[in-house]
Protein backbone atom coordinates (compact mmCIF):
# COMPACT_ATOMS: atom_id res chain seq x y z
CA UNK A 1 0.00 0.00 0.00
CA UNK A 2 1.53 3.11 -0.91
CA UNK A 3 0.96 5.92 1.82
CA UNK A 4 -0.63 9.15 1.09
CA UNK A 5 1.91 12.10 0.68
CA UNK A 6 1.10 14.81 3.02
CA UNK A 7 2.04 18.51 2.79
CA UNK A 8 2.81 21.42 4.89
CA UNK A 9 2.50 25.09 3.45
CA UNK A 10 3.95 28.52 4.67
CA UNK A 11 1.23 30.51 3.31
CA UNK A 12 2.45 33.96 3.22
CA UNK A 13 -0.82 36.31 1.76
CA UNK A 14 1.19 39.56 2.38
CA UNK A 15 -0.18 43.21 1.60
CA UNK A 16 -2.22 44.56 -0.76
CA UNK A 17 -4.85 42.02 -3.05
CA UNK A 18 -2.55 39.00 -1.47
CA UNK A 19 -4.36 38.35 1.19
CA UNK A 20 -7.75 37.98 -1.07
CA UNK A 21 -5.83 35.87 -3.44
CA UNK A 22 -3.97 33.53 -1.20
CA UNK A 23 -7.09 33.12 0.61
CA UNK A 24 -8.99 32.00 -2.72
CA UNK A 25 -6.22 29.59 -3.92
CA UNK A 26 -6.44 28.23 -0.28
CA UNK A 27 -9.98 27.09 -0.47
CA UNK A 28 -9.39 26.10 -3.96
CA UNK A 29 -6.79 23.67 -2.96
CA UNK A 30 -8.26 22.46 0.31
CA UNK A 31 -11.52 21.21 -1.64
CA UNK A 32 -9.61 19.45 -4.18
CA UNK A 33 -7.29 17.57 -1.38
CA UNK A 34 -10.60 17.32 -0.23
CA UNK A 35 -12.13 15.47 -3.18
CA UNK A 36 -9.56 13.58 -4.44
CA UNK A 37 -8.44 12.01 -1.23
CA UNK A 38 -4.83 11.58 -3.00
CA UNK A 39 -2.75 13.71 -0.87
CA UNK A 40 -3.47 16.10 2.28
CA UNK A 41 -2.44 19.72 2.42
CA UNK A 42 -1.93 21.79 5.37
CA UNK A 43 -1.53 25.42 5.41
CA UNK A 44 0.08 27.38 7.80
CA UNK A 45 -0.59 31.48 8.27
CA UNK A 46 2.58 33.53 8.52
CA UNK A 47 1.84 37.00 8.91
CA UNK A 48 4.92 38.73 7.37
CA UNK A 49 4.17 41.76 4.91
CA UNK A 50 3.59 45.71 5.34
CA UNK A 51 1.47 45.73 8.87
CA UNK A 52 3.84 43.36 10.48
CA UNK A 53 6.61 45.73 9.50
CA UNK A 54 4.48 48.86 10.99
CA UNK A 55 4.20 47.00 14.17
CA UNK A 56 7.62 45.73 14.47
CA UNK A 57 10.03 47.56 12.48
CA UNK A 58 10.57 44.57 10.35
CA UNK A 59 8.80 42.47 7.57
CA UNK A 60 9.76 39.35 9.36
CA UNK A 61 9.36 37.44 12.54
CA UNK A 62 12.61 35.84 13.60
CA UNK A 63 15.04 33.97 10.77
CA UNK A 64 12.58 33.82 8.22
CA UNK A 65 14.81 31.43 6.11
CA UNK A 66 14.81 29.05 8.99
CA UNK A 67 10.82 29.08 9.29
CA UNK A 68 10.49 28.80 5.55
CA UNK A 69 13.12 25.59 5.62
CA UNK A 70 10.79 23.97 7.82
CA UNK A 71 8.15 23.90 5.56
CA UNK A 72 7.82 21.81 2.01
CA UNK A 73 6.66 25.16 0.12
CA UNK A 74 5.37 28.47 -0.05
CA UNK A 75 2.53 30.24 -1.28
CA UNK A 76 3.06 33.72 -1.67
CA UNK A 77 0.34 36.65 -2.26
CA UNK A 78 2.10 39.92 -2.73
CA UNK A 79 4.09 42.55 -0.97
CA UNK A 80 4.21 46.77 -1.23
CA UNK A 81 2.15 49.49 0.15
CA UNK A 82 1.46 52.46 -1.13
CA UNK A 83 3.04 54.34 2.20
CA UNK A 84 6.42 52.52 1.77
CA UNK A 85 8.98 53.12 -0.36
CA UNK A 86 8.84 49.78 -3.04
CA UNK A 87 12.65 49.31 -2.40
CA UNK A 88 12.09 49.12 1.62
CA UNK A 89 8.91 46.34 1.17
CA UNK A 90 10.45 44.43 -1.52
CA UNK A 91 13.63 43.92 0.04
CA UNK A 92 12.08 43.35 3.61
CA UNK A 93 10.30 40.37 2.38
CA UNK A 94 10.61 38.75 -1.30
CA UNK A 95 14.08 39.75 -1.91
CA UNK A 96 15.33 38.52 1.71
CA UNK A 97 13.85 35.13 1.09
CA UNK A 98 14.61 34.29 -2.96
CA UNK A 99 18.69 35.28 -2.79
CA UNK A 100 19.38 33.69 0.46
CA UNK A 101 17.07 30.24 -0.45
CA UNK A 102 18.94 30.07 -3.71
CA UNK A 103 15.86 29.93 -5.48
CA UNK A 104 17.39 30.93 -8.66
CA UNK A 105 14.97 30.19 -11.21
CA UNK A 106 11.66 32.29 -11.58
CA UNK A 107 9.64 30.18 -13.81
CA UNK A 108 6.98 32.22 -16.34
CA UNK A 109 4.52 30.29 -17.45
CA UNK A 110 2.28 32.78 -20.04
CA UNK A 111 -0.36 31.23 -22.11
CA UNK A 112 -3.73 33.10 -23.29
CA UNK A 113 -6.50 31.61 -20.80
CA UNK A 114 -9.82 30.59 -21.60
CA UNK A 115 -11.75 34.01 -21.29
CA UNK A 116 -9.26 36.25 -21.82
CA UNK A 117 -8.43 38.36 -25.45
CA UNK A 118 -4.90 38.08 -26.38
CA UNK A 119 -4.70 41.90 -27.74
CA UNK A 120 -2.12 41.35 -30.20
CA UNK A 121 -3.26 40.72 -33.85
CA UNK A 122 -0.46 38.62 -35.00
CA UNK A 123 -0.95 35.83 -32.47
CA UNK A 124 -4.24 34.49 -33.77
CA UNK A 125 -3.91 31.52 -31.95
CA UNK A 126 -3.11 33.79 -28.68
CA UNK A 127 0.23 33.27 -27.13
CA UNK A 128 1.75 30.03 -25.24
CA UNK A 129 5.36 30.91 -23.71
CA UNK A 130 7.79 30.15 -21.21
CA UNK A 131 9.95 32.59 -19.29
CA UNK A 132 12.68 31.89 -17.12
CA UNK A 133 14.14 34.41 -14.93
CA UNK A 134 17.60 34.41 -12.91
CA UNK A 135 16.90 34.88 -9.96
CA UNK A 136 19.37 35.24 -7.52
CA UNK A 137 21.61 37.79 -8.74
CA UNK A 138 22.58 40.16 -11.43
CA UNK A 139 20.97 43.72 -11.60
CA UNK A 140 19.17 42.61 -8.00
CA UNK A 141 21.98 41.84 -6.50
CA UNK A 142 21.46 44.98 -4.22
CA UNK A 143 25.16 45.84 -4.65
CA UNK A 144 26.61 49.13 -5.07
CA UNK A 145 26.23 52.65 -3.08
CA UNK A 146 25.70 56.40 -2.63
CA UNK A 147 28.04 59.02 -1.93
CA UNK A 148 28.14 62.52 -1.14
CA UNK A 149 24.64 62.35 -0.62
CA UNK A 150 22.37 64.93 -1.35
CA UNK A 151 25.17 67.16 -2.92
CA UNK A 152 24.99 68.15 -6.61
CA UNK A 153 27.48 65.68 -7.10
CA UNK A 154 25.86 62.98 -5.80
CA UNK A 155 26.82 59.78 -7.24
CA UNK A 156 25.11 56.13 -7.34
CA UNK A 157 25.94 52.91 -7.72
CA UNK A 158 24.09 49.31 -8.81
CA UNK A 159 25.78 46.83 -9.55
CA UNK A 160 24.80 44.31 -11.89
CA UNK A 161 27.20 40.87 -10.60
CA UNK A 162 27.33 38.04 -12.54
CA UNK A 163 28.81 34.68 -11.97
CA UNK A 164 29.85 31.55 -14.49
CA UNK A 165 27.70 29.66 -11.83
CA UNK A 166 24.79 31.47 -11.81
CA UNK A 167 24.58 32.32 -15.05
CA UNK A 168 25.16 28.18 -15.89
CA UNK A 169 22.86 26.80 -13.58
CA UNK A 170 20.36 29.32 -14.81
CA UNK A 171 21.14 28.49 -18.80
CA UNK A 172 21.21 24.67 -17.78
CA UNK A 173 17.82 24.92 -16.25
CA UNK A 174 16.61 26.79 -19.48
CA UNK A 175 17.56 24.55 -21.72
CA UNK A 176 16.17 21.90 -20.00
CA UNK A 177 12.93 23.58 -20.31
CA UNK A 178 13.13 24.23 -23.30
CA UNK A 179 13.99 20.77 -24.21
CA UNK A 180 10.58 19.35 -22.33
CA UNK A 181 8.40 21.19 -24.30
CA UNK A 182 7.19 20.37 -27.94
CA UNK A 183 8.90 23.21 -29.94
CA UNK A 184 12.29 22.85 -28.09
CA UNK A 185 13.26 26.68 -28.82
CA UNK A 186 14.90 28.58 -26.84
CA UNK A 187 15.88 32.58 -26.91
CA UNK A 188 18.37 33.77 -24.41
CA UNK A 189 18.06 37.50 -23.83
CA UNK A 190 20.73 39.98 -23.04
CA UNK A 191 22.36 43.13 -24.22
CA UNK A 192 25.65 42.57 -24.55
CA UNK A 193 26.40 44.73 -27.46
CA UNK A 194 26.36 47.92 -24.86
CA UNK A 195 27.06 45.87 -21.83
CA UNK A 196 30.26 44.58 -22.31
CA UNK A 197 31.36 42.63 -19.12
CA UNK A 198 28.65 40.33 -17.50
CA UNK A 199 25.86 40.23 -21.01
CA UNK A 200 29.08 39.25 -23.06
CA UNK A 201 29.70 36.19 -20.23
CA UNK A 202 25.96 35.46 -20.59
CA UNK A 203 26.39 35.01 -24.21
CA UNK A 204 29.51 32.79 -24.00
CA UNK A 205 27.54 30.49 -21.26
CA UNK A 206 24.57 29.91 -23.30
CA UNK A 207 26.94 29.33 -26.06
CA UNK A 208 28.86 26.46 -23.98
CA UNK A 209 25.83 25.13 -22.56
CA UNK A 210 23.79 24.75 -25.80
CA UNK A 211 26.52 22.00 -26.89
CA UNK A 212 25.14 19.48 -24.67
CA UNK A 213 21.53 20.31 -26.09
CA UNK A 214 21.87 19.92 -29.74
CA UNK A 215 18.09 18.84 -30.11
CA UNK A 216 17.59 22.67 -28.79
CA UNK A 217 17.09 25.44 -31.26
CA UNK A 218 17.84 28.23 -29.79
CA UNK A 219 19.33 31.99 -30.77
CA UNK A 220 20.36 35.12 -28.80
CA UNK A 221 18.61 38.76 -28.85
CA UNK A 222 19.04 41.85 -27.39
CA UNK A 223 16.40 42.78 -24.85
CA UNK A 224 15.23 45.68 -26.88
CA UNK A 225 14.91 43.73 -30.48
CA UNK A 226 12.76 40.84 -28.30
CA UNK A 227 10.32 43.38 -27.09
CA UNK A 228 9.73 44.41 -30.78
CA UNK A 229 9.89 40.70 -31.62
CA UNK A 230 6.99 39.78 -28.82
CA UNK A 231 4.72 42.60 -30.49
CA UNK A 232 5.40 41.61 -33.94
CA UNK A 233 6.45 38.00 -34.25
CA UNK A 234 4.62 36.00 -31.14
CA UNK A 235 4.65 32.91 -32.92
CA UNK A 236 8.55 32.54 -33.38
CA UNK A 237 8.47 32.59 -29.81
CA UNK A 238 8.85 29.40 -27.32
CA UNK A 239 11.05 29.65 -24.12
CA UNK A 240 13.14 32.74 -23.17
CA UNK A 241 15.61 32.84 -20.35
CA UNK A 242 17.38 36.48 -19.18
CA UNK A 243 18.46 38.53 -16.58
CA UNK A 244 16.71 39.15 -13.26
CA UNK A 245 15.91 42.79 -14.43
CA UNK A 246 15.61 41.80 -18.45
CA UNK A 247 12.76 39.11 -17.73
CA UNK A 248 11.66 41.26 -14.68
CA UNK A 249 10.13 43.82 -17.43
CA UNK A 250 9.58 41.33 -20.82
CA UNK A 251 7.22 39.05 -18.24
CA UNK A 252 5.01 41.89 -17.06
CA UNK A 253 4.97 42.35 -20.84
CA UNK A 254 4.47 39.25 -21.86
CA UNK A 255 1.56 38.66 -19.46
CA UNK A 256 0.04 41.84 -20.79
CA UNK A 257 0.18 40.55 -24.41
CA UNK A 258 -1.55 37.28 -23.07
CA UNK A 259 -4.47 39.15 -22.04
CA UNK A 260 -3.86 40.06 -18.49
CA UNK A 261 -1.71 40.33 -15.34
CA UNK A 262 -4.62 38.96 -13.29
CA UNK A 263 -3.82 35.06 -14.68
CA UNK A 264 -0.13 35.16 -14.70
CA UNK A 265 1.50 32.89 -12.39
CA UNK A 266 4.94 32.44 -10.84
CA UNK A 267 7.19 29.49 -9.39
CA UNK A 268 10.82 30.60 -7.38
CA UNK A 269 12.45 27.46 -7.80
CA UNK A 270 15.76 25.73 -6.16
CA UNK A 271 16.24 23.34 -8.68
CA UNK A 272 18.86 20.96 -6.63
CA UNK A 273 15.27 20.97 -4.06
CA UNK A 274 17.96 21.80 -1.29
CA UNK A 275 15.26 24.82 -0.02
CA UNK A 276 11.81 24.87 -0.35
CA UNK A 277 10.40 26.44 -3.74
CA UNK A 278 7.90 29.50 -3.25
CA UNK A 279 5.47 29.96 -5.57
CA UNK A 280 3.16 33.40 -6.16
CA UNK A 281 1.12 35.50 -8.91
CA UNK A 282 3.16 37.31 -11.13
CA UNK A 283 1.12 40.61 -9.81
CA UNK A 284 1.76 43.10 -7.34
CA UNK A 285 -0.43 44.12 -4.30
CA UNK A 286 -2.87 46.25 -6.21
CA UNK A 287 -3.71 48.66 -3.73
CA UNK A 288 -6.08 50.32 -6.34
CA UNK A 289 -8.63 47.44 -6.11
CA UNK A 290 -7.83 46.05 -2.74
CA UNK A 291 -10.73 45.39 -0.28
CA UNK A 292 -13.19 45.44 -3.38
CA UNK A 293 -13.21 42.03 -3.29
CA UNK A 294 -13.13 41.66 -7.58
CA UNK A 295 -9.27 40.89 -7.62
CA UNK A 296 -8.72 38.13 -10.35
CA UNK A 297 -7.97 34.84 -8.13
CA UNK A 298 -6.50 32.96 -10.99
CA UNK A 299 -2.89 33.55 -11.33
CA UNK A 300 -2.79 32.28 -7.75
CA UNK A 301 -4.57 29.50 -8.70
CA UNK A 302 -2.35 28.66 -11.30
CA UNK A 303 0.48 29.35 -9.19
CA UNK A 304 -0.92 27.11 -6.28
CA UNK A 305 -1.20 24.36 -9.18
CA UNK A 306 2.66 24.97 -10.28
CA UNK A 307 3.23 24.26 -7.11
CA UNK A 308 1.27 21.01 -6.58
CA UNK A 309 3.62 19.93 -9.84
CA UNK A 310 6.66 20.79 -7.77
CA UNK A 311 5.46 18.86 -4.94
CA UNK A 312 4.71 15.81 -7.44
CA UNK A 313 1.21 16.10 -7.66
CA UNK A 314 0.90 16.09 -11.41
CA UNK A 315 -2.08 14.88 -11.57
CA UNK A 316 -3.67 16.73 -9.02
CA UNK A 317 -2.66 20.03 -10.94
CA UNK A 318 -3.44 18.82 -14.09
CA UNK A 319 -7.19 18.64 -12.86
CA UNK A 320 -6.97 21.69 -11.12
CA UNK A 321 -6.17 23.53 -14.07
CA UNK A 322 -8.74 21.70 -15.86
CA UNK A 323 -11.96 22.78 -13.83
CA UNK A 324 -10.36 26.94 -13.77
CA UNK A 325 -10.51 26.96 -17.67
CA UNK A 326 -13.33 25.02 -17.85
CA UNK A 327 -14.97 28.19 -15.24
CA UNK A 328 -12.76 30.89 -17.37
CA UNK A 329 -14.44 29.49 -20.70
CA UNK A 330 -17.91 30.08 -19.49
CA UNK A 331 -17.50 33.71 -18.96
CA UNK A 332 -17.01 33.42 -14.77
CA UNK A 333 -14.63 36.43 -15.15
CA UNK A 334 -13.59 38.74 -12.76
CA UNK A 335 -13.70 42.57 -14.16
CA UNK A 336 -9.93 42.70 -15.65
CA UNK A 337 -11.21 40.16 -17.75
CA UNK A 338 -14.28 41.76 -18.82
CA UNK A 339 -16.62 39.73 -16.32
CA UNK A 340 -18.88 40.71 -13.58
CA UNK A 341 -17.93 38.20 -11.34
CA UNK A 342 -16.11 38.58 -7.97
CA UNK A 343 -13.26 36.89 -6.39
CA UNK A 344 -15.23 34.85 -4.29
CA UNK A 345 -17.54 34.36 -7.44
CA UNK A 346 -14.85 32.82 -9.41
CA UNK A 347 -13.97 30.11 -6.09
CA UNK A 348 -17.29 29.03 -5.69
CA UNK A 349 -17.56 28.13 -9.46
CA UNK A 350 -14.14 26.07 -9.40
CA UNK A 351 -14.78 24.69 -6.28
CA UNK A 352 -18.58 23.64 -8.26
CA UNK A 353 -16.13 22.17 -10.60
CA UNK A 354 -14.02 20.54 -8.12
CA UNK A 355 -16.76 18.95 -6.95
CA UNK A 356 -17.34 17.08 -9.76
CA UNK A 357 -14.12 15.47 -9.73
CA UNK A 358 -15.36 13.29 -7.02
P1 LIG B 1 3.78 46.05 -7.64
O1 LIG B 1 4.30 47.37 -7.23
O2 LIG B 1 4.13 44.95 -6.71
O3 LIG B 1 4.08 45.71 -9.08
P2 LIG B 1 1.21 47.23 -8.07
O4 LIG B 1 0.39 47.66 -6.91
O5 LIG B 1 1.93 48.20 -8.91
O6 LIG B 1 2.19 46.13 -7.54
P3 LIG B 1 0.47 45.42 -10.09
O7 LIG B 1 0.26 44.14 -9.49
O8 LIG B 1 1.72 45.66 -10.80
O9 LIG B 1 0.19 46.50 -8.98
O10 LIG B 1 -0.78 45.63 -11.03
C1 LIG B 1 -1.02 46.78 -11.80
C2 LIG B 1 -2.52 46.93 -11.92
O11 LIG B 1 -3.11 45.77 -12.53
C3 LIG B 1 -3.18 47.04 -10.57
O12 LIG B 1 -3.18 48.36 -10.13
C4 LIG B 1 -4.56 46.47 -10.81
O13 LIG B 1 -5.44 47.45 -11.27
C5 LIG B 1 -4.33 45.44 -11.89
N1 LIG B 1 -4.23 44.09 -11.31
C6 LIG B 1 -3.13 43.48 -10.84
N2 LIG B 1 -3.40 42.26 -10.37
C7 LIG B 1 -4.73 42.07 -10.51
C8 LIG B 1 -5.62 41.00 -10.19
N3 LIG B 1 -5.22 39.87 -9.61
N4 LIG B 1 -6.93 41.17 -10.49
C9 LIG B 1 -7.35 42.29 -11.08
N5 LIG B 1 -6.56 43.33 -11.41
C10 LIG B 1 -5.26 43.24 -11.12
MG1 LIG C 1 3.51 47.25 -10.54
Amino acid sequence: MTTKSSYRIASIPGDGIGPEVVSAAIQVVEKLAKTLGTFDINFDHIPWGTAHYKQTGSYVTGNALDTLRSYDASLFGAVGAPDVPDHISLWGLLLAIRGPLQLYANVRPVRTFPGTKCPLTTATEGIDWMLVRENSEGEYAGQGGRSHVGQQWEAATEVALFTRVGIERIMRFAFEMAQSRPRKLLTVVTKSNSMRNGMVLWDEVAASVAKDFPDVTWDKMLVDAMTVRMVAKPQSIDTIVGTNLHMDILSDLAAALAGSIGVAPSSNLDPTRKNPSLFEPVHGSAFDITGKGIANPVATFWSAAEMLIWLGEKDAAAKLMGCVERVCAAGILTPDLGGTSDTQGVVDAVCLEVEKLA
